[in-house]
């Protein structure tokens, strides 16, 4: 008996909004609980485009994904791209909750629970328990539903920016030809997570369900700021200067790159105009956030541009221990609108490296790994699995034990502070305005501790 669940597979984008929605999706089961498809995208689905996908398997609730880690109700804007080849996206940082029999009702209640009930221990084709599509309603598919019960939650309801999306109709591209490659994303749903609850008996009664209701999307809470002052004051005489030096250029929307960086000791290589957008596009910047580049070997600042090149995507500014790098247009009054995180009023900067709070202990001092007392036991073995997991490379290559990371860390840390410094005192940006990226949806990045640590060194 094939192990596989079907499911619908809507794909939203921002320029129309719901672009395509396969129907009748096959999951099949894989080791651990996860359940795959692949789908063949045609060109309906332009690949200039920025995409959110929401499935909804039969027989569990639906979810939604802007990005593997921009999920539920943080999925607000699209930011998956699609390219001419095959496309694997890991969707496991959500598990899928399960039971709703049909007639599906949206959510887990006692109506799922007794149908379950009524067929434990039927083997057979499309039997309405059977929640795990095995061919068998047994104990799993009750705990599974049970555990969905607890959690009280519904089918993810599509917010309106995914269905209105801010992009004008005008600039939906025109496909000129069919993508000459299928394209084939493999989405990896968490759909069977391992029970935790086995009954022991059978409930004489059947619960009540308690209305639910469905929950509005939590926005992303953005920090509330003090004016920004109408006019830099100029001093009367400029005996030493005390602000930066500025370009004597305001931003104009366009397509033109800026020559210079807004500090002389930085670096400049602008990034391309990034995926969907017709030009860059100049926007009043209120908060910096902080970032890691993800790089679990600290390959530096050309990798982090690289990898962002190859995304198409713009981020402002890269930090490595040697160099800041300005990888997007700063003007005097304006920046050019970056798509790295879901604040459209920021400056992003990618720290080179990941998982900072390794080499922080909870007084922030950076410390080796293997002396850091703010660890649990056995947490960097465990970090470093997850990351081996996490990018495909081994969880031996990763010497994060050698001294040399604390001299990289402390680097970087010296550099960042004195860039967020710097942008806040270009940009009257304030404190409140500095965040990091795992504030704004559920990605780790740039590691809580960390972050907290730079707060408390920027006051
Ligand atoms: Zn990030």
């Amino acid at each position: 008996m094939p192990n596989t669940v079907r499911g619908a597979v809507t794909f939203y984008n921002n320029f129309i909004g719901e672009a395509k929605r396969f129907t009748d999706v096959e999951f099949v089961y894989k080791p651990e609980g996860l359940h795959e498809a692949t789908i063949a995208l045609d060109s309906s689905l332009p690949l200039s485009a920025f995409y959110a996908i929401s499935i909804k398997p039969k027989g569990y609730l639906s979810r939604l994904f802007c990005s593997d880690v921009a999920t539920s109700s943080a999925c607000l804007t699209p930011q998956y791209i699609f390219n001419d080849s095959i496309n694997i996206k890991d969707l496991t940082a959500q598990a899928f909750a399960g039971g709703d029999v049909d007639p599906a009702s949206g959510t887990i209640d006692s109506y799922d629970i007794s149908s379950i009930i009524a067929d434990l221990g039927k083997v057979g084709d499309n039997l309405k328990g059977d929640v795990t599509g095995d061919g068998v309603v047994n104990s799993l598919d009750y705990s599974i539903a049970l555990s969905s019960l607890s959690r009280k939650i519904t089918n993810e309801s599509i917010p309106y920016s995914l269905t209105n999306p801010p992009i004008t109709p005008t600039q939906i591209p025109t496909i000129t030809a069919t993508p000459s490659a299928t394209l084939i994303p493999s989405l990896t749903p968490t759909l069977t997570p391992t029970p935790t609850i086995t009954p022991t008996a059978r409930p004489t009664s059947t619960p009540k369900p308690t209305a639910t209701s469905i929950p509005t999307p939590t926005k992303t809470p953005i920090p509330t700021k003090t004016p920004i002052p109408t006019k830099v004051p100029t001093p009367t005489k400029v005996p030493t200067p005390t602000g930066p030096v500025k370009l004597g250029k305001s931003c104009v929307n366009g397509t033109k790159k800026v020559t210079k960086s807004i500090n002389p000791s930085w670096g400049l290589k602008v990034l391309p105009i990034p995926y969907s957008r017709p030009q860059y596009t100049c926007v009043l910047p209120k908060n910096i956030v902080l970032h890691w580049s993800d790089s679990p070997n600290f390959l530096g600042n050309n990798a982090t541009w690289g990898a962002l090149n190859s995304k198409n995507v713009v981020c402002g500014l890269a930090i490595d221990n040697n160099a800041i790098l300005q990888m997007s247009n700063f003007y005097d009054d304006k920046v050019t609108w970056e798509g790295c995180s879901t604040l459209d009023d920021s400056i992003n900067i990618e720290i080179n490296g990941t998982k900072f709070d390794l080499w922080y202990n909870t007084n922030c001092e950076v410390v080796n790994p293997t002396n850091n007392t703010a660890l649990a036991t056995g947490e960097l073995q465990k970090e470093k699995d997850a990351t081996a997991k996490e990018y495909h490379v081994s969880a031996s290559s990763l010497d994060w034990e050698n001294a040399k990371y604390v001299n990289i860390v402390k680097a970087q840390e010296e550099k960042v502070l004195a860039t967020v410094k710097y942008l806040m005192e270009y940009y009257s940006i304030t404190l409140n305005g500095v965040t990091g990226h795992n504030k704004l949806v559920q990605n780790p990045d740039p590691g809580e501790r960390f972050l907290k640590c730079m707060l408390d060194k920027l006051k």
